[in-house]
């Protein structure tokens, strides 16, 4: 059966676009629809802005650090609008650039809503129907809502923070995840007076607890005030715009702005998928094989959408991975056990494989080695800054399955971390390798003694 293209992608994200670039490469006949602009979530709305904010929020430190090292720096001033003005030049930059190669691969763009209409059919908005042998679902995810909230149209989330019109003196963070940290952390450097609240008991669920308590230090020493196990169960605004939060522990909050960072779903509603026959999840994920494929053998699915691990470099490598299978030489698998996952706080959390509590449930003898300093910028400078490096190591083999630092630069370490654990590095591996001296990251090649030890789950060191 002759179909109109080979590939049809719905959504020119990270994932989507790398997809069709690779897929047209090879050959195939290749169609990407996008309803926003070209580039997702990473560049428009995400990493990238994110990235871009945190870098202007750090200056706050540097400003306060400098006395220490002999400068006198002058009256200092913040202009927000100025930001944003050139966040916006660089991610139109960059969105342009995906638009070109995408183009010069040889995809074609359509800058239309699509959804699915059949196993190979794809309906545009404007009407017009597509046929596809294959259909990629690669629409992303968008941040949730808090369900039964009164007042919730009274607040933003990600989506909306990167452009206020005016800077928020008073920020109200809800949630306690890397999105929300993330925001704290930058917008309480900015200059805001930040209050984050979180139905948890402390930050960064699922991150390993000596760094959750490390991060959740950092931040309120930098100013951040938590208020822990509690969320919004009211938000009125008020005559000259505030918002009076009213929390479920009966206390209220001010803040000129409420920003939601609860959590993120697959943006699968009213996508058509019923049509092919593709059930979703609970959540609204779309459930693949290992080689990124429904149930009906012509629709697929990356990134986001999986609600997996919802990180820019996951959804290239699935992008790239089903493009090379369907068209191309065949893929090859992708390693999810060595991803590195990093909380772009001040100082930065870089954290690959298991955490403590994790690796004491699965392994039968765990050994820990843990650093925990203060960085060598912080001796002048007076900052109460510390820094916490920690290395979780299989008791038996010696096999290092896990790494956990909280310094500045985490995220330029732990990327090669990963790639030492996805080499299967022991902790003698470590220990051989001769340190960069003075660095922070010399640390985890130091680490002699061993601070922790599991058997059977229990403790007992
Ligand atoms: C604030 C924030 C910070 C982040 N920071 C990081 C970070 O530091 N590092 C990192 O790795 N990841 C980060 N992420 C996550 C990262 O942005 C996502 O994992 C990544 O963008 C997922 O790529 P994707 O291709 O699955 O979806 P997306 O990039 O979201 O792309 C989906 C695209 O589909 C389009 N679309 C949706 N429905 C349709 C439709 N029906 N028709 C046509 N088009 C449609 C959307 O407009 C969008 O352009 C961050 C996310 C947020 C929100």
């Amino acid at each position: 059966m002759a179909f109109d293209v080979d590939f049809f992608v719905i959504g020119a994200g990270s994932g989507g676009v790398r997809a069709a670039r690779i897929a047209a490469s090879h050959g195939a006949k290749t169609v990407v629809a996008e309803e926003g602009r070209v580039g997702g979530t990473c560049v428009l709305r995400g990493c990238v802005p994110k990235k871009l904010y945190v870098y202007a929020s750090r200056f706050a430190d540097d400003f306060a650090d400098a006395a220490g090292f002999g400068w006198t720096v002058g009256n200092v001033s913040f202009d927000w609008p100025r930001l944003v003005a050139a966040k916006e030049k660089e991610v139109t930059r960059l969105s342009e650039a995906y638009r070109a190669n995408l183009v010069a691969a040889g995809a074609e763009l359509v800058r239309e809503r699509a959804t699915v209409a059949g196993p190979n059919r794809v309906r545009l908005m404007s009407g017009r129907e597509i046929s596809a042998q294959h259909i990629l679902v690669a629409v992303g995810s968008a941040p949730s809502v808090l369900a039964g909230v009164v007042g919730i149209e009274h607040t933003i989330t990600s989506n909306e923070a990167f452009d206020l019109a005016v800077f928020p003196q008073r920020l109200l963070v809800v949630g306690g995840g890397y999105i929300a940290v993330e925001f704290g952390s930058l917008f309480r450097r900015l200059g805001a007076a930040v209050t984050q609240v979180m139905r948890a008991p402390n930050v960064l669920r699922g991150f390993d607890e000596d760094m959750r308590i490390g991060v959740r230090d950092a931040m309120a020493r930098a100013g951040v005030k938590f208020r822990f196990g509690c969320l919004p169960t009211r938000i009125e605004k008020q005559a000259d715009g505030a918002r009076r939060v009213t929390l479920s522990d009966g206390a209220t909050v001010e803040a000129d702005q409420v920003l939601i960072a609860t959590g993120r779903l697959p943006q699968t509603k009213a996508l058509g998928l019923e049509t092919a026959g593709v059930p979703l999840s609970a959540h609204g994920a779309i459930k693949v094989n290992d080689g990124l494929t429904s149930v009906t053998p012509s629709i697929h699915a990356i990134g986001d959408v999986l609600h997996r691990v919802n990180l820019t470099p996951v959804a290239i490598r699935e992008g790239e991975a089903l493009a090379d299978r369907l068209f191309g030489p065949g893929a090859k698998p992708i390693r999810y056990d060595t991803i590195a996952h990093v909380v772009f706080g001040t100082p930065e959390l870089g954290a690959v494989g298991s955490s403590e509590s994790d690796a004491a449930e699965r392994f039968a003898k765990v050994d820990v080695y843990m650093a925990d300093f203060r960085p060598m910028r912080a001796t002048l400078s007076g900052s109460p800054e510390r820094a916490i490096m920690k290395l979780v190591v299989d008791g038996e083999t010696q096999k290092v399955l896990g790494v956990h630092i909280l310094a500045d630069h985490a995220g330029e370490m732990i990327q090669l971390a990963a790639i030492a654990l996805t080499l299967g590095a022991t902790k003698e591996d470590f220990d051989a390798t001769v340190a960069v001296h003075p660095t922070a990251a010399e640390e985890l090649v130091t680490m002699r003694e061993v601070a922790r030890r599991y058997e059977g789950g229990r403790r007992v060191l």
